[in-house]
């Protein structure tokens, strides 16, 4: 990174308020509050894209270069801190500055340990996106269009030396990896199309501005025409791939680092199997109370897997039309806000809009449907989307169907709840509201996922859906989907399985249809440990709130527990789950 804009301002502001920190006999939780605020603001200087990201804009101008000078800074960087952490002790300390002193040991040793262990700077060449990064700069509405403009252009400016360093870092990289970052470039070269143009044309700039922002758009679509060549008529071609599988070691490794739960991988492992056993004895059961209601005068299939197929089938009948996905879901969002508002589930903020668009070109083809991009905890004020991926224009009529009818009238209910409310959005709604900043930005994925999971569970127990067995019946088998990620993620990451019996576990145990079946084979080609925090995370905060029942009684109140819970931000539930007991 080149320190050439405000950073060198940033730096002298952040050296003269070291005058006034706290003296060395101040509080241990002041002085770690103010180590915090400091580590926080070197962070985003170390690393201006996933600050841009979190709302904190100061840094959107600098471009920072992947190559090994670059990680060398980094590693000293993490060590630096690392060290500095270790002079807190951790019992005098709130209980609430404990669990951000774990969450930043976590934080550094986990960076140490993908950059050095891991090394997907290495083999994932879909970790080089620049219209990804200027995309979110463009549609994000923090600065005026000149200054978001300004910073655009200053940041572009090395895109060429972005992507030299890109290529040299590559070295062997998975097939999997290579074909999604030719998709997503390909989308992210669009970035750079007609509509930035325009938006130039159209900007404050002076004239000159605009000769040198049009110009480096045409060497930054060049930089990026030519990584893509690289991988389309090099690499590929070469055919010099390593297996996208990351095995035990890396896979246990990586499940404690990113999961952080006080289970193990193979603990979650062994937990899912059980659900799944536990899930179609249900199903069973509500599947033979259906049959008669859909089948009329017909007999049932003895076997309980046909049975459980065949109402499932009937009832994935109901779905959206094809052009109409989209619509469909921006139409339900209002009625999950007014039942969570009926039942006092938990309180919502009117304030703060979801706004249900369809996922930018270069976000699409990572195998996620649905995804929500909330501002970070700095620009609470800017919009949350709730991205829905429509059915590509590509795709059969067959293709089409099978995946309408994946996402039913009924599982496309879950899936906003899931993904919007009282879901992701509602919970990323609170965690900007925590006091703590670290919370905020290292957000625990298993707690977040966790989250959106329990909620759809949650729901249907407050009686949305009119407890009725259709509604189950599609939960049970959603629920199941999160149960069988956990299972294929370590089962193909570790054990080798296959994407055939992968394939046919998904359709035979989950009832789920060849294209979502298929969509989730690319998925766990592309992530490992992430398939598993949805199973992880919902299981340790279904167990906390049953717990909580049994300790309070009578004097349980599930609104309270949801705020209470929520109040703490995205931190791993182990950790929640430690102070609400401690109450
Ligand atoms: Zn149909
Ligand atoms: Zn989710």
């Amino acid at each position: 990174m080149k320190l050439r804009y405000l950073p060198l301002l940033a730096l002298a502001v952040a050296s003269c308020s070291h005058a006034d920190k706290p003296a060395a006999t101040a509080a241990p939780d002041a002085r770690f509050d103010a180590f915090k605020n400091q580590f926080i603001e070197a962070l985003w200087r170390q690393n201006p894209d996933f600050a841009s990201s979190q709302g904190y804009h100061k840094y959107d101008s600098l471009l920072v270069i992947p190559d090994a000078a670059q990680r060398q800074r980094d590693a000293a960087f993490m060590q630096q801190y690392l060290a500095a952490l270790g002079k807190f002790s951790l019992d005098s300390l709130s209980p609430n500055n404990q669990i951000d002193l774990r969450l930043l040991r976590n934080e550094l040793r986990a960076e140490r340990w993908y950059a050095d262990t891991l090394q997907n700077w290495q083999w994932n060449p879909a970790g080089y996106n620049l219209g990804a990064t200027v995309g979110d700069l463009l549609n994000g509405r923090y600065f005026p269009l000149d200054r978001r403009l300004r910073n655009i252009s200053d940041k572009i400016s090395h895109a060429s030396e972005f992507y030299t360093a890109a290529r040299a870092n590559l070295s062997n990289p998975t097939r999997e990896h290579t074909q999604l970052a030719i998709k997503q470039n390909t989308g992210g070269l669009a970035v750079f199309g007609s509509a930035l143009a325009d938006s130039v044309q159209k900007s404050g700039l002076s004239a000159a501005e605009k000769k040198t922002l049009t110009d480096r758009i045409a060497t930054t679509r060049q930089a990026v025409q030519g990584y893509l060549d690289f991988l389309q008529k090099q690499v590929l071609p070469a055919g010099k791939f390593r297996s996208f599988r990351i095995g035990k070691d890396l896979f246990d490794q990586k499940f404690a680092y990113d999961i952080q739960s006080h289970f193990t991988a193979a603990e979650i492992y062994q937990q899912a199997l059980k659900h799944k056993a536990e899930l179609l004895h249900d199903m069973g059961h509500r599947a033979a109370r259906l049959y008669p209601k859909y089948f009329p005068g017909q007999k049932a299939p003895a076997d309980t897997l046909a049975l459980i197929t065949a109402v499932v089938n009937q009832l994935t009948l109901k779905h959206a039309p094809r052009e109409g996905f989209v619509d469909a879901v921006k139409r339900q969002i209002p009625t999950l806000v007014a039942f969570v508002n009926e039942h006092k589930l938990l309180t919502q903020d009117p304030s703060k809009p979801l706004v249900v668009r369809e996922t930018p070109l270069y976000m699409r083809g990572s195998g996620a449907g649905a995804s929500v991009s909330a501002p970070g905890p700095y620009d609470k004020g800017a919009n949350t989307y709730y991205n829905v991926e429509p059915i590509p224009a590509e795709w059969t009529p067959a293709q089409a169907e099978s995946y309408l009818r994946e996402y039913n009238d009924y599982t496309l209910q879950i899936l906003n709840i899931h993904e919007a409310i009282p879901g992701h959005y509602t919970q990323l709604v609170y965690a900007n509201r925590s006091p703590s900043l670290v919370k905020s930005i290292f957000g625990n994925g298993a707690m977040v996922e966790g989250w959106a999971v329990y909620a759809e569970r949650m729901m249907l127990e407050n009686g949305y859906g009119n407890n009725s067995d259709e509604m189950w019946l599609l939960w049970d088998k959603w629920n199941m989907r999160v149960t069988l990620n956990t299972i294929i993620d370590r089962a193909i990451q570790v054990n080798n399985m296959s994407e055939n019996d992968v394939v046919t576990m998904l359709r035979r145990d989950g009832f789920q249809e060849e294209a979502e079946a298929r969509g989730k084979w690319l998925r766990a080609t592309l992530s490992q440990v992430q398939l598993s925090s949805y199973f992880s995370g919902y299981t340790e905060i279904y167990a906390l709130r049953e717990e909580l029942k049994k300790k309070k009684g009578k004097d349980f109140n599930l609104k309270a527990f949801h705020e209470e819970f929520l109040s703490y931000g995205s931190a791993p539930v182990k950790y929640i789950r430690e102070l609400m007991l401690r109450k």
